[in-house]
């Protein structure tokens, strides 16, 4: 069988980003000590994550005629996603506008913009466009939510995989869930869905238990350092997280679905896959920042190679 690739469905933003020693009090004004511009949103990044592991990689989106769309374009050809499926409409690219301070402490305003443009005709294109070159369908909640429900549904009935992250968490219609084969929801997410405070393996159990009976296939629940809860209607597993030093743990999750994704298309085991994602996710937390730390294949395998010689020596 021929490797596929994957279709991403979702956002794309600058991320402007201030950092300054503390964050300014309501109505003050101080200085900072830096400041970036790079390419952002949960769709972009899963795409950037998804082609850095190694899959022919189409992102369906909307981008502005204005001067940020350039950035965010360049981004992601430098990384290898495609363009063809990113539509370029009257409107402004879609901004992310970001403060840190000396401890990490964040706030962030989303505008989502041009994202707001993507429809669902366009997403019929698009699927239409790939079907035959991709097998993998990945969905987060940063469009319209109408958008993205249709998109679950039109990729299931292309027989595509659909990975549907679901962030920020926010309700869906009951109808979505059947469409979904693989849903990874983080700690929070999972508690802001099914109303079960999701705080260790076993709740998380109960909370995968509620997708499962909404119709969906494969929960996927991670824990951040504690790894992830994946269970399916034949099958609870743990699997424990790999051990890094983090730095900055933006973007561990789009790491985690961009390769996992990455992974189910090029043909993989689900367990392999999920552990490639795992990986994924533990190095995108060594490096700050959300698109510039995400890993590419080579350094996923040696993640895996290392724990497995380390296992093999432990044994
Ligand atoms: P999100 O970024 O959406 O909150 P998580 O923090 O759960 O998602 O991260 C996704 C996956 O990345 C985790 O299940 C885990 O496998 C890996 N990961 C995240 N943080 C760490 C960490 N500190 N150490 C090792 N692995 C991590």
């Amino acid at each position: 069988m021929e490797p596929k690739g994957v279709l991403v469905v979702g956002s794309i933003t600058v991320d402007a980003t201030a950092f300054s020693r503390r964050l300014p009090r309501r109505g003050e004004t101080v200085l900072g000590d830096d400041f970036t511009l790079v390419l952002g949103g949960k769709g972009a990044n899963q795409a950037v994550a998804a082609a850095r592991a190694g899959a022919p990689t189409w992102l369906a989106g909307c981008v502005g005629k204005d001067p940020f769309s350039e950035i965010v374009l360049s981004g992601l050809r430098s990384h290898g996603v495609a363009l063809t499926e990113i539509r370029s409409v009257d409107n402004r690219t879609g901004v992310a506008h970001i403060r840190v301070d000396a401890s990490g402490e964040n706030d962030i305003v989303i505008t989502p913009l041009a994202n707001s443009d993507l429809s669902v005709d366009m997403v019929d294109e698009s699927i239409r466009a790939v079907r035959e070159r991709a097998s993998v369908l990945l969905l987060q909640l940063e469009i319209r939510k109408e958008v993205a429900c249709h998109a679950a549904e039109a990729g299931a009935q292309s027989g595509l995989t659909v990975v549907l992250d679901p962030a920020p968490a926010q309700p869906l219609p009951d109808r979505v869930w059947r469409h979904v084969d693989i849903v990874t929801p983080n700690e929070s997410e999972a508690t802001a869905l099914t109303g079960i405070d999701v705080v260790d393996f076993e709740s998380a159990e109960r909370a995968a238990a509620w997708f499962l009976d909404h119709g969906v296939r494969h929960a996927l629940i991670t824990l951040g350092s504690a790894g992830v809860l994946s269970v399916t209607a034949e099958r609870t597993q743990q699997f424990p997280a790999y051990t890094v030093s983090p730095v900055d743990t933006t973007a561990a999750g789009d790491a985690f679905t961009g390769s996992l994704g990455a992974a189910l298309a090029a043909g993989l085991e689900i367990d392999t896959a999920i552990r490639r994602g795992m990986a994924a996710g533990a190095l995108a937390t060594t490096l700050p920042g959300a698109s510039p730390s995400l890993p590419d294949r080579a350094s996923v395998d040696e993640l895996i190679n290392l724990h497995a010689i380390v296992e093999g020596a432990a044994q």
